[in-house]
C-alpha cells in the first residue's frame, strides 16, 4: 500500500506542477466558474460538446491548492472524448470513492490517485470542484436551451 500512496502521489505532484489542459476554449459551448470558499480554489471551466454529446474539447484556468488543481487536470484528461452520460457516471463514481473511505466503485482510471483525499473531509471539496464546477457548465447549458 506504501508503494501505491507514493505513486498515487507522484501523479498528484505531476498534475499540480503541468496541469493538462490549462487554457481557454473561445469556441467553448459550456462555460461555468467554481469557487470553494473553504479553500480558496478558484476554477473556470470550457467545454466544447458536440451534437452527439461527446466532449470534443475541455480546459481550464484558474489558481487553488494542489489537490483542486490535480483533480482537474485528471478530470479533463479523463473526460475528454467522453459522452455526457459517461462523464455523469465517473462523477458519481469519484463522488462515491471521496466519501466511502476510498473505495473504488467502477474503474475509475488515473481517478484512483485521488483516493486518499477521502481519509480528509475537508479536502474532498477541493477535489470535487471540477467535478460540480462541469456538472453546473453542463445544467447551465441544458436550462437556457429548455427556455427557447
Ligand atoms: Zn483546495
Amino acid at each position: 500500500m506504501a508503494d501505491l500512496r507514493s505513486l498515487y502521489q507522484e501523479v498528484i505532484v505531476d498534475h499540480t506542477k503541468s496541469p493538462r489542459n490549462f487554457g481557454v476554449i473561445d469556441t467553448a459551448t459550456h462555460h461555468a466558474e467554481g469557487y470553494n470558499p473553504l479553500c480558496g480554489d478558484k476554477l473556470s471551466l470550457f467545454l466544447k460538446i458536440n451534437a452527439e454529446h461527446i466532449i470534443e474539447d475541455i480546459r481550464f484556468i484558474g489558481e487553488g491548492c494542489s489537490i483542486s488543481t490535480a483533480s482537474a487536470s485528471l478530470m479533463t484528461e479523463t473526460l475528454k472524448g467522453k459522452d455526457l452520460d459517461h462523464a455523469t457516471a465517473l462523477f458519481h463514481a469519484f463522488h462515491h470513492m471521496l466519501t466511502h473511505d476510498g473505495d473504488c466503485p467502477n474503474d475509475l482510471g488515473k481517478l484512483a490517485v485521488l483516493s486518499g483525499v477521502s481519509e480528509f473531509p475537508a479536502r474532498i471539496k477541493c477535489a470535487t470542484l471540477a467535478w460540480h464546477t462541469f456538472e453546473a457548465a453542463i445544467a447551465n447549458k441544458l436550462a437556457a436551451v429548455s427556455t427557447e
